[in-house]
């Protein structure tokens, strides 16, 4: 069984806690917080250990009555991997504590590139990562691109691809970001650093990026324009697509006009949290004309570098045999793809 430490229990923390607790070989070796706010009640409801991670120790918790096993030293040298989900920049500031402890540590894409050996994608890159010390989970938006670049790549070839991300303004909980009535480009230089991020992932692809961000906290919308090096038919796009766990082709029968509806749905089937882990491909939108294929996908943020994280997880810690059983292992314990 693998401890797994998660230092820093916000948006994506929480999740990364309860996506490992359902995991057949992986245990929750603690949490860490900063600061004693719902989220430090929350992890204590659900029976975390609770460890401070701020320089006042555990005074602010025992202050507002929440109970700590210790701080975030003892939970990395509980912990077989910490999976790092502090605010972006501040990962970069942990990397000591976990290297002084000799554990591997993964870290998120809020984080420049060189915090880590690889940036990962389960799907992409996988076996870059096993036996490695760090690791880097891409970003949201990187996340879903490269979930959809991979099988294209692999059955088509990608002479070049261009993208424009329409971008939540913030997640529900960040009252502070906005816009709040604008459609900003942003950043409104090109290409977007979403390009670059892509390439750590995939070095050899020609990509271009803008990116825009909206008044929503639901979920980001990619428009992909991907030129082929050869030229399937989007029939046969579809069924490649379709044939991947963490891409759902959203069949037009449901009725799914928006992220909206896609937040609907999955809150209807129960997903904790509304959660959408996987990218969701308007199946009408898979357009070919010659070479050039065009689609829209939604990506929660919130959500889809969760099982990733868990994938990352087993890589680091060499437990698994390869990509495939890892993935297929996160997707059953989650329900990813079901
Ligand atoms: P968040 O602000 O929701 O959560 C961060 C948590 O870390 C909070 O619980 C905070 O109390 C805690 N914290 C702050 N400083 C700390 C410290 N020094 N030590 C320990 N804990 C500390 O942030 P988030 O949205 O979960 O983002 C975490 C990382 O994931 C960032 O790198 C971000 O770029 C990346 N990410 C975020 C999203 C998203 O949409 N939210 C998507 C993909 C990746």
């Amino acid at each position: 069984m693998l401890h797994v430490g998660i230092n820093g229990f916000g948006t994506i923390g929480k999740r990364v806690a309860d996506a490992v607790r359902v995991q057949p070989d992986m245990t929750v070796a603690g949490v860490a917080k900063r600061s004693p706010n719902f989220e430090a009640t929350i992890a204590v409801d659900r029976g975390y250990d609770l460890f401070a991670a701020g320089q006042d120790g555990d005074e602010p918790f025992h202050a507002a009555g929440i109970t700590t096993a210790g701080t975030v030293g003892d939970m990395v040298e509980a912990s077989d991997v910490v999976v790092d989900t502090t605010p972006g920049g501040v990962g970069e500031t942990n990397a000591d504590l976990y290297a002084d402890r000799d554990t591997p540590a993964i870290f998120q894409g809020g984080e420049s590139a060189d915090v880590a050996e690889v940036s990962f994608n389960a799907r992409a890159n996988y076996d870059t990562a096993v036996g490695a010390d760090t690791a880097r989970v891409v970003s949201c938006n990187t996340t879903g691109l490269s979930r959809l670049f991979a099988p294209l790549q692999e059955s088509y070839g990608i002479e070049k691809a261009r993208v424009t991300l329409v971008r939540r303004g913030g997640d529900p909980g960040q009252t502070g970001r906005g816009p709040i009535n604008d459609t900003l480009p942003d950043p409104v230089e090109i290409p977007s650093h979403h390009g670059p991020d892509v390439k750590t992932v995939f070095p050899d692809l020609a990509i271009d990026t803008m990116g825009m961000k909206v008044p929503t906290t639901q979920m980001h919308t990619h428009s992909v324009n991907v030129t082929l090096e050869s030229e399937p038919t989007a029939a046969e796009v579809r069924d490649l697509l379709g044939a991947e766990s963490r891409l759902f082709l959203i069949p037009e029968t449901l009725g799914i006009d928006g992220a909206g509806k896609l937040k609907e749905y999955t809150r209807d089937a129960g997903r904790p949290r509304g959660d959408v882990w996987e990218n969701c491909i308007w199946a009408e939108s898979v357009t070919v004309e010659g070479r050039d294929l065009y689609l829209f996908q939604a990506i929660h943020q919130e959500a889809d570098v969760v099982p990733e994280n868990i994938d990352a997880v087993r890589a680091l810690s060499e437990r698994t045999a390869s990509a495939e059983q890892s993935i297929q292992r996160t997707d059953e314990a989650m329900g990813v793809g079901q």
